[in-house]
């Protein structure tokens, strides 16, 4: 028999239960298989200490199946049949009730079999009561030895005696029984010959760190707790190094590439536009700018991350930077996420440059240049204007949403591009924009008002330079933000319509936001408990109140599915102060400027995430007139949705609030999807809380690619790093 390897296909150790496993997991070889790491790792002792069952605390308890009944009930909520496994476990001195929901009916069926009468396991989950019995609900399980024929007492008690002093419990899933991927593990950690090791020695021993092989074995079997803590530092390490390894080379390869300095000139366009600006710059738009311009003066693209709050400042930020790139007699493209965005954005830069954006006008000025926009709803005229100007030059800026995308689009000589909210922007549309310049790659700005964590900027984004705008402007008025919890306190959601009027008619204008923008239209976001209720939608609400609570008040709807043109106009007459309440969805979510906006009233508040509510009240307060924000909501005292919206209203500082935001989310979604790579190569690594690694395996990784740039000294890593660099890149590929 040839040796067993880490390559080695996932049968030579799974046998027959390979094409289960490779379904379930992906899994295909024995070295991924290896790293399918225990979910938990419980102590055996605490398993026969039954003097701790507690409600409301967590247990892991080993026990048998005295007792099984499956039931089967109408779910009301979503109308369907659901199951329901009722079980008796008996420990040695106690008995338990577990209850199992199962929604579909093969997992109810694999349920029934696996939690049977006669049966030992590990049950392990929280502690609740249930008409006066302890219970557990949907715990996690993993049961031991061959489900044969009623396995007998002795049977039981041999399963006990062979479990280790560390209980390792693996993530299963319906279709693979845990004991089946223990066992194949088990298997492999016996047979492997050879574990691949990332690390050059003489950095595994002076970080130190244990060899890969050991570390791979106390995972899955350590022998005390502090064996399963190296392990799990050496195997964590491995996965920030390889990931920052790919980003080093990522930041290597784009310093190697050339790009077009832009000096600028003394006197010019960016001197013009200082000399005009009605404001002193913050001390930190001072200093970013200061950098930016460095960057764009440098004979390498820039690739740099602007973070702050709405309302920071970033927009004059970027744009001074494009006018640097024009005085240096390139162009600059300012890419926005929404239609409305990119208008605003127009008509903001247009009117901040005055007669500087007037170039080829009669009685325009000698250095001024044109700003043009570019988006999907321009009529045919208007189109063949813009491309005619971003294709010969004579716009210095373009500015558009995801139309500047499109091959159409030439520029004479794009020196710079700005992309507007990163989210809604992935690597690849970044790529495609810098791809349009003819010559050498443009210089990148990337600004988000989301602010990242510094160890998820490390990882994400990890390929950017990043800076933050920290200060607001002076003589931005504060934010007061209000829950109005309309479950406790119904007659508080008339106080809030009596508050709008009153808001109007001091000459002021209100936002109401809605989740929804019509009846039977899904929710803008997917709910975030399990909660039917039907939400506010712009289309019911906006005759609701005209007609009712605000009746006499000029009320306007604003959402995606008007004609771009209706949604110009609405905004445009909303700015003009025309409109005094607004009803919308999130499409005012970002940049949408109207300083006379002093309200917002957000309906169903709970349906939308805390980043992005923090987001929307940005939108008032912004014209040196105190800010108010009702967070209306049906969501009961004591709920999570309840806790998110008092985080909200309890502080306006944006970076704690994406703290909230990212630990209610799941690493995966933290990272994005245009990292799969990245995501589904982290185990045990969150980018969320291990920075000090994170920073350590990016010092590391940045010397090493110095030293060896295309890591012919350590031929593992370079092989993980190609193979993580492949996955994200075979995405790109994939969407684009
Ligand atoms: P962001 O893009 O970060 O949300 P903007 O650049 O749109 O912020 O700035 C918000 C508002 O603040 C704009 O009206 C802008 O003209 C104004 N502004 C920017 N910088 C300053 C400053 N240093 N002092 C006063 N107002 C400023
Ligand atoms: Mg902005």
């Amino acid at each position: 028999m040839p040796a067993i390897t880490w390559d080695s296909k996932l049968a030579t150790v799974a046998g027959h239960h390979a094409a289960k496993i490779e379904k379930a997991f992906g899994y295909t070889t024995v070295g991924d298989l290896l790293q399918h790491y225990p979910r938990r790792w419980v102590d055996k002792g605490s398993l026969s200490d039954l003097g701790a069952i507690v409600p409301d605390e967590h247990v892991t308890v080993i026990a048998r199946v005295v007792r099984a009944r499956r039931h089967e009930y109408h779910d009301r909520r979503r109308g369907g049949v659901a199951y329901r496994l009722e079980v008796t476990v008996a420990t040695e001195k106690d008995e338990l009730a577990l209850t199992f929901f199962d929604k579909k009916r093969h997992v109810a069926d694999w349920r029934e079999k696996d939690v049977r009468a006669g049966r030992t396991g590990l049950f392990s989950g929280k502690v609740g009561t249930f008409r006066g019995q302890l219970q557990l609900t949907n715990p996690q399980t993993q049961m031991f030895g061959e489900p044969g024929a009623g396995e007998s007492e002795d049977e039981a008690t041999t399963a006990w005696d062979k479990i280790p002093q560390l209980v390792t419990i693996y993530p299963a899933s319906a279709a693979v029984q845990s004991w089946q991927i223990s066992d194949a593990i088990a298997l492999a950690l016996d047979l492997v010959e050879e574990v691949p090791e990332v690390l050059p020695e003489e950095l595994r021993t002076s970080h130190d760190l244990l060899p890969a092989a050991q570390a791979l074995r106390w995972i899955h079997r350590p022998g005390s707790w502090a064996e399963k803590g190296a392990a799990e530092r050496r195997l964590r390490f491995d996965e920030a190094f390889v990931t920052q390894t790919v980003l080093a080379r990522r930041r290597a390869a784009s310093a190697a590439l050339a790009a077009e300095p832009r000096t600028g000139r003394a006197g010019a366009l960016l001197d013009r536009f200082d000399e005009r600006l009605p404001f002193t710059l913050t001390a930190g738009q001072t200093e970013v700018g200061e950098a930016i311009l460095g960057d764009v003066a440098a004979a390498h693209p820039m690739h740099r991350l602007l973070q702050g709050e709405v309302g920071s400042g970033k927009t004059v930020v970027a744009l001074r930077a494009m006018l640097r790139v024009v005085d240096s007699g390139g162009q600059a493209a300012l890419l926005a996420p929404t239609e409305v965005l990119a208008q605003q954005h127009h008509r903001s830069v247009t009117a901040m440059l005055g007669d500087l954006a007037a170039g080829g006008m009669l009685g325009g000025d000698a250095d001024a240049t044109r700003v043009a926009l570019l988006t999907g709803s321009l009529g045919a005229a208007a189109r063949r204007q813009a491309l005619l100007e971003a294709a010969s030059g004579e716009a210095g800026i373009v500015i558009g949403t995801h139309a500047l995308l499109e091959d159409k689009v030439q520029f004479a000589d794009l020196g710079l591009v700005v992309v507007d909210e990163q989210h809604r922007f992935g690597v690849e549309q970044r790529a495609a924009l810098a791809a349009k310049s003819s010559g050498t790659p443009p210089h990148v700005l990337v600004m988000t008002a989301t602010p990242i964590p510094r160890t998820v900027a490390m990882t994400v984004f990890g390929d950017l330079e990043t800076s933050t705008l920290s200060e607001l402007p002076a003589g931005r008025a504060p934010i007061q933000s209000t829950v109005v919890p309309v479950a406790d306190q119904p007659a508080w959601l008339d106080r809030a319509f009596a508050r709008i009027r009153e808001e109007v008619s001091k000459g002021h204008q209100v936002y109401v936001v809605c989740p929804r923008i019509g009846a039977g239209e899904k929710d803008d976001e997917p709910p975030a408990e399990d909660d039917a209720r039907p939400t506010a939608a712009v289309e019911e609400v906006v005759p609701m109140l005209a007609e009712g609570p605000l009746q006499g008040l000029r009320v306007e709807a604003l959402h995606g599915r008007l004609t771009p043109d209706r949604k110009d106009d609405v905004m445009r007459r909303f700015a003009a102060g025309e409109v005094d309440v607004l009803v919308s969805t999130t499409v005012i979510e970002v940049g949408v400027d109207v300083a006379n906006a002093t309200m917002m009233v957000v309906l169903d508040a709970d349906r939308f995430g805390v980043s992005q509510l923090h987001q929307l009240r940005g939108r008032v307060g912004r014209g040196g007139l105190p800010g108010l924000c009702l967070l209306v909501t049906g969501a009961p005292a004591g709920t999570a949705a309840r806790e998110r919206l008092d985080a909200v209203a309890a502080t306006t500082d944006g970076f704690e609030l994406s703290r909230v935001d990212l630990e209610q989310r799941r690493e995966g979604d933290v990272l994005g999807a245009s990292q799969s790579g990245v995501r589904s190569s982290l185990k045990l690594l969150s980018v969320l809380r291990d920075e000090d690694v994170i920073t350590e395996a990016r010092e590391l990784a940045t010397a090493v690619v110095a030293a060896d740039p295309e890591l012919r000294d350590t031929p593992e890593l370079a092989r993980q790093v190609r193979r993580l660099d492949e996955s994200d890149q075979a995405e790109f590929m994939e969407k684009a």
